[in-house]
């Protein structure tokens, strides 16, 4: 029988994984310098919390969550964003009481969302992002902005856009949806079915419609900004002062709201301009959420956050062909002649392992001549030759691939002789 991997999954092979390690160690590498330390939360978590919190009019919500019910009758959701599980973690653990505030978390990890698969949409998929919680200074605002960029720019992408935008407060937000719904309701009817059941629901999203979006009311429709009150504008503008502090080339589009509902105040997406990179464009997006804390029973703790997919930043590094500095290498390769030198070779490589090498031998009774070729496929620094020979003078033969350097040395020697040769 032949079963495939799921619709929307992928399998990350040797050879591709390096990859990924690597972007994985230089996004921890970030994080460490803006002080953003791991969560690692559920997979699955109550189906409640995303209705809660991301809110039941947006498409994660309708139609894309992984929900179940375990043998004990519970509705569980396999998680499709991380922001819901840090702030139902951060409320649970009582986080606002710790000494060091703001908390600033990153997570890394599976995310899994029923969409229509095609490039740049998977419904499982790997999200980083970071959640800043317990300051409404604009400067974190910008800092959080700033990191994802630095994500982006640390890989070598240079076809980037950020766009930001205010959603306001709620005071800002409430003239701004009567307003909304004044200019779409008479045309509602032209509109689909999910924009029709988002005019009195939240006529925000409407704006973020991926089927309507060329009609032509989008483009006529009130802007945010005319209704932010003072409060809210002044906030937007210490956030656009701090990107230009921090030399971030960006755009101001009042049309960008994003998927989620809990966002107010500062919204924004990086999105990537390379030739070929398709139609989803949008790298990352994130926003404020004030007040979603204490949708989830806990004290009041602005926060603000991102996520950024890895499957996207790859597409993007393909677009821009951008080769990551991936090395591998194995330290040194054991070649042997001979069945007494092969059952030497066994208790050989572990030593060197021991001894914090990478090293391999053969499992295959290849001839000398494929051991090598086995030893060059895995780009081998070294290979230590044994043969019945070296074997009863307690010797073995070391060479340097690369040099074609080699020399005989004592057998027990062969783990300092590999740290002097001076390139471990
Ligand atoms: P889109 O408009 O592309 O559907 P979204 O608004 O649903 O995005 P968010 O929920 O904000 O996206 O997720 C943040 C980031 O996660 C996106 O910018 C993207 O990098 C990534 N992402 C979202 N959905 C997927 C997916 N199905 N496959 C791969 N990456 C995804
Ligand atoms: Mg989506």
């Amino acid at each position: 029988m032949h079963i495939n991997i799921p619709r929307g999954t992928q399998d990350i092979l040797p050879g591709t994984v390096e990859k990924w390690q690597y972007i994985e160690g230089k996004i921890k590498q970030l994080c460490d310098r803006y002080q953003y330390s791991e969560i690692r939360t559920p997979i699955f978590e109550h189906t409640e919390l995303f209705l809660r919190s991301v809110g039941d009019t947006t498409d994660i919500v309708t139609k894309e969550m992984y929900t179940f019910e375990d043998r004990g009758k519970r509705s569980l959701t396999l998680r499709p964003e991380g922001t819901a599980a840090v702030v139902r973690s951060f409320v649970e653990n009582k986080m606002h009481g710790y000494a060091s505030q703001p908390i600033k978390l990153f997570y890394l990890g599976q995310m899994f969302r029923y969409e229509r698969p095609q490039a740049g949409r998977f419904r499982q998929f790997v999200q980083f992002g970071v959640e800043a919680i317990g300051s409404k200074d604009p400067a974190i605002d910008a800092e959080v902005i700033a990191l994802a960029y630095s994500v982006y720019q640390t890989m070598g992408l240079s076809k980037l856009k950020v766009v930001v935008n205010s959603l306001g407060d709620k005071e800002s937000r409430q003239a701004h949806r009567e307003a909304l719904i004044a200019h779409f309701k008479p045309s509602i009817g032209e509109f689909c079915h999910d924009c029709q059941t988002r005019l009195e629901k939240n006529p925000m999203r409407i704006l973020d419609c991926k089927k309507d979006h060329e009609h032509p009311l989008m483009k006529s429709a009130p802007s945010i900004l005319e209704y932010l009150n003072e409060e809210s504008k002044a906030y937007f503008e210490k956030v656009q002062k701090y990107l230009t502090a921090l030399n971030i080339p960006f755009v101001v589009d009042s049309n960008l709201v994003r998927g989620l509902d809990y966002y107010n105040h500062t919204a924004f997406e990086i999105m990537s301009e390379a030739e070929g990179f398709g139609a989803i464009t949008t790298l990352c997006g994130g926003g404020r959420y004030n007040g979603l804390t204490e949708e989830l029973g806990g004290p009041e703790a602005p926060g603000i956050g991102f996520a950024m997919s890895l499957e996207r930043l790859l597409s993007a590094l393909e677009a821009e062909k951008i080769e990551l500095p991936i090395e591998k290498k194995v330290d040194c390769y054991l070649v042997s002649l001979g069945e007494e030198a092969k059952d030497y070779t066994v208790g050989l490589v572990n030593e060197l392992r021991q001894a914090g090498f990478s090293a391999e031998r053969d499992y295959l009774d290849r001839k000398v001549k494929a051991q090598f070729k086995a030893a060059d496929r895995l780009h081998a620094k070294y290979v230590a030759v044994l043969g019945e020979n070296e074997l009863q003078n307690n010797k073995i033969n070391l060479k340097q691939l690369e040099t074609g350097e080699q020399k005989e040395i004592p057998l027990t020697e062969l783990v300092s002789a590999l740290k002097d040769f001076g390139s471990f």
